[in-house]
């Protein structure tokens, strides 16, 4: 009935099915929550479900297998995947309105109609990514999309959508996964038990981190962190915290984990500082040594807000870095 490799939401992702089977699900859907929860493999279990041999996302057959592949596949009899492309790492008017992604373009694809048995199903990854003209190309589509076709927009920002794009579709909103969930996704993947607290403690019940590569990034970034509030100069601690050049990722988006990490950390100290919990155990007694030394938290993070906010401005990461590693200096 579900696919047996997709961890949690299990209530979000039946009454999903149940809306489809009775022809209650609107054509136009805003997927949003946390990155990293799911929210695309949820997506695309609603099409998956439809090519399964078993139609049932068994996982196992060959139109499941079809879903399977990494990155998952742009175009399939069903299922339509837009996604943002690029440095800029935007979704561009050639891919919805031309013939970039998919002959005919995106709303033309949609009026076609389904194979038997099936859906129309698009998938807008990052949906916060859509550029201006693509957006306002897709508002009269989204407004009342084709008989038998579903738009899933997909995002962790919803916020920076077009009123207008968020107003036309119903949002379904996803939570954070259990650590439970999440861990028990990271064991499959080839975590240990020895990683668990960290892993668990910076992932947030999210799969962001599965990568050894972007959890190793993540550490460092936190640790970068707690080295400037020690005093140690933004020169010696802070290379961590830049962007990677080579990475495909544009310059100023990999400068959002870094930051918001800090924010966590605010939280987290001003949390100690009133005895309350503290998600971010393994570092718990480094952040209890300096939480004295923090200036009190809510000029970090004014400043922090307005770096994240300034990202889709393109700022100069050493700049945007400099700035905020001086809030976290003594107040002046
Ligand atoms: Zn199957």
């Amino acid at each position: 009935m579900f696919d047996p490799g997709l961890a949690g939401h299990l209530p979000l992702r039946e009454r999903l099915r149940g809306r489809l089977e009775k022809g209650a699900l609107p054509g136009s859907l805003l997927f949003a929550g946390p990155e990293g929860v799911g929210k695309r493999r949820v997506a695309m279990e609603l099409a998956q479900r439809e090519l399964c041999f078993r139609r049932s996302a068994c996982g196992q057959c060959e139109g499941c297998r079809a879903f399977q592949s990494d990155p998952p596949p742009l175009e399939l009899p069903n299922f339509l995947r837009v996604a943002p492309e690029g440095k800029a790492g935007l979704i561009r008017i050639g891919a919805i309105r031309d013939h970039d992604l998919v002959e005919g373009g995106v709303i033309a694809w949609a009026h076609r109609a389904p194979p038997p048995r099936c859906h129309r199903w698009i998938m807008v990854e990052d949906a916060h990514r859509l550029n201006g003209a693509s957006a306002n190309i897709l508002l009269k589509t989204l407004e009342e999309p084709p008989p038998g076709t579903h738009f899933v927009l997909v995002t962790h920002r919803p916020e920076a959508l077009l009123a207008t794009i968020r107003s036309r579709c119903e949002r379904i909103s996803f939570a954070p996964l259990s650590a439970e969930e999440a861990w028990k996704v990271a064991l499959a993947a080839g975590w240990e038990e020895a990683d668990r607290e960290r892993w668990t403690a910076l992932s947030q019940g999210s799969l962001r981190l599965l990568d050894p590569a972007d959890f190793h990034r993540a550490v460092g970034q936190v640790e970068a962190w707690l080295d400037l509030v020690s005093g140690q100069p933004l020169a010696v601690a802070g290379a961590p915290l830049l962007p990677d050049k080579a990475a495909s990722q544009a310059q100023s988006e990999q400068l959002r984990q870094p930051l918001e990490l800090l924010l966590l950390l605010l939280r987290e100290s001003e949390s100690l500082r009133v005895g309350g919990e503290v998600l971010l155990g393994p570092w718990r007694a480094r952040l209890a040594e300096l939480a004295p030394r923090l200036p009190r938290p809510r000029r970090p993070q004014a400043v922090v807000a307005a770096a994240l906010r300034s990202l889709g401005r393109n700022p100069s990461a050493e700049g945007l870095l400099r700035e905020v590693a001086l809030s976290l200096g003594p107040e002046r």
